[in-house]
């Protein structure tokens, strides 16, 4: 029996002994690869394939090819891309990964394919956004650093899970904030423990979803100001 066959064997036992329920449709997961989505609901969610028209710093879809969006100016990473939406399979594999500590065999091709992209393949050293302590405790795991796990392992760099730390908890999520607002928030949040591993290093900051981009630029910021090269920025999703 060939190893492809082997899989579709196991598939097919996991699937009789644990039926996977579509987290999107209700349908059936009929291949372990796909995680919590069935394949027809991966083939809805809109994915990035490289070729959009997008903000070249931010990755914002842009209606001109070549231009910037602007809003991203103030942010202090290089360059933020993401695998696709938050919506469909890629919200529900980002909410899975909030109680699991487990990417699914699709989830790392895809986003494996983002980072091996331009500008992002540049990275050197890839560094999770760091949770608070007190969170950390509550979930027991960072999913940022699941995530960058598996790329440390798909791309072959190494893994910095160490350099970057959350030092206030002043961002408590306040309805109604505004982007301006929610940078004062998290501003002067994080702190480099180990300027000498990030320095001269092209830092690739892994997260979950990329929503105003106020954590990741203020993690961008204090990269910098250790002397990173530069920071770029991958999610699973943008919202
Ligand atoms: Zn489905
Ligand atoms: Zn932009």
């Amino acid at each position: 029996m060939n190893g492809d066959l082997l899989t579709v064997f196991y598939d097919a036992l996991l699937t009789l002994a644990y039926p996977q329920v579509c987290a999107v449709c209700g349908g059936s997961v009929e291949r372990r690869k796909f995680g919590v989505a069935c394949e027809a609901c991966w083939s809805s969610t809109r994915i990035f394939n490289g070729a959009e028209t997008i903000c070249l710093k931010c990755g914002v879809p842009a209606p001109v090819e070549g231009s910037r969006c602007r809003r991203c100016d103030s942010q202090s990473f290089a360059a933020a891309r993401a695998v696709g939406f938050y919506e469909g399979a890629l919200r529900e594999s980002v909410l899975l990964l909030k109680r699991q500590p487990h990417v699914s065999e699709h989830v790392e091709t895809l986003i494996t394919a983002v980072a091996m992209r331009e500008p992002l393949n540049v990275s050197t050293r890839i560094v999770p956004v760091p949770l608070h302590s007190e969170r950390m405790r509550t979930r027991g795991f960072n999913q940022a650093s699941i995530i960058a796990h598996v790329l440390s392992k798909s791309l072959r760099l190494p893994l910095d899970d160490g350099s970057l730390w959350r030092v206030s908890s002043s961002e408590k999520y306040r309805a109604g904030l505004d982007a301006k607002g929610r940078h004062d928030t998290v501003a002067g949040a994080f702190e480099v423990r180990h300027p000498r591993l990030v320095e001269n290093e092209a830092i690739l900051l892994v997260d979950d979803v990329f929503t105003t981009g106020a954590t990741v630029s203020a993690c961008a910021e204090a990269l910098n100001s250790a002397g990173a090269r530069g920071v770029f920025v991958l999610t699973l999703a943008r919202a």
